[in-house]
């Protein structure tokens, strides 16, 4: 189901469903039965990561500032995607069900009021917020069809930052041992609380670290796109 149409976005999202791939076969592989099945709190990670080293790798294999810009953006697009807008709708969510439990009235109108809300306290003034943005949460499938999904956009892709900064920097041995712990991670299927897998292999998202791992990669990109900023010509 996937129509790949010589883009950027349809490499990274090849990258991204083999992720999803690799992860079903080396479940399967190694998990009896009633185990083989990952849950969606784990599976969203092999393919953020992967979509990680597909990055990474296009960026070793250019040296045009001008490509090496776009993908550098690419990789800014989907954290702010992935990481800051779940959240944002994952905390929008959970307002909007909590008025439920309250017995208080949900309409329209007060879905509204929560939706800016939240895009003031998150965005502050940096961003010119449109009138029209308060209507984002009804085109969002997810919040209708399945409840309290959006969170775990944000803590897979906190779960991969982690996972690919210790499998590419460190020693040889250290690199080696986190490529060993995330493999073991893709053949768990589901023999343990999704938690417990992912701390296993090194994630541990009752940790701050591990979300403020997501914004030093955010900061870290932009420096590099500053970097081959200065190297394109006017
Ligand atoms: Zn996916």
């Amino acid at each position: 189901m996937l129509n790949y149409n010589d883009t950027l976005d349809a490499v990274f999202t090849f990258a991204h469903e083999a992720g999803h791939a690799m992860h079903t076969v080396l479940s399967y592989a190694n998990q009896p039965f009633v185990t083989s099945s990952y849950t969606i709190f784990v599976a969203e990670v092999a393919s953020t990561t992967n979509e990680r080293f597909l990055l990474e790798k296009l960026l070793e294999t250019t040296t045009d500032p001008k490509e090496r810009f776009l993908l550098l953006q690419h990789a800014v697009d989907s954290i702010v995607g992935t990481f800051y807008t779940q959240v944002l709708f994952a905390d929008f969510e959970l307002k909007a069900h909590r008025l439920v439990e309250q017995g208080q009235p949900v309409t329209a109108a007060v879905l509204n009021g929560i939706y800016s809300g939240l895009l003031k306290e998150y965005y502050g003034d940096s961003v010119t917020v449109d009138d029209l943005y308060q209507h984002t949460w009804t085109r969002i499938p997810h919040f209708y069809n399945t409840p309290y999904y959006v969170y775990q956009y944000a803590t897979c892709f906190a779960s991969s930052a982690k996972l690919f900064k210790d499998m590419t920097t460190g020693s040889a041995t250290a690199k080696q041992a986190a490529t060993e712990r995330y493999l073991t991670l893709l053949k768990s299927g589901g023999n343990d609380y999704p938690m417990k897998q992912l701390q296993k292999a090194g994630v541990d998202l009752t940790q701050p670290a591990t979300v403020q791992a997501v914004v030093e990669q955010l900061d870290e990109l932009v420096s590099r796109m500053e970097t081959e900023s200065a190297k394109i010509q006017p």
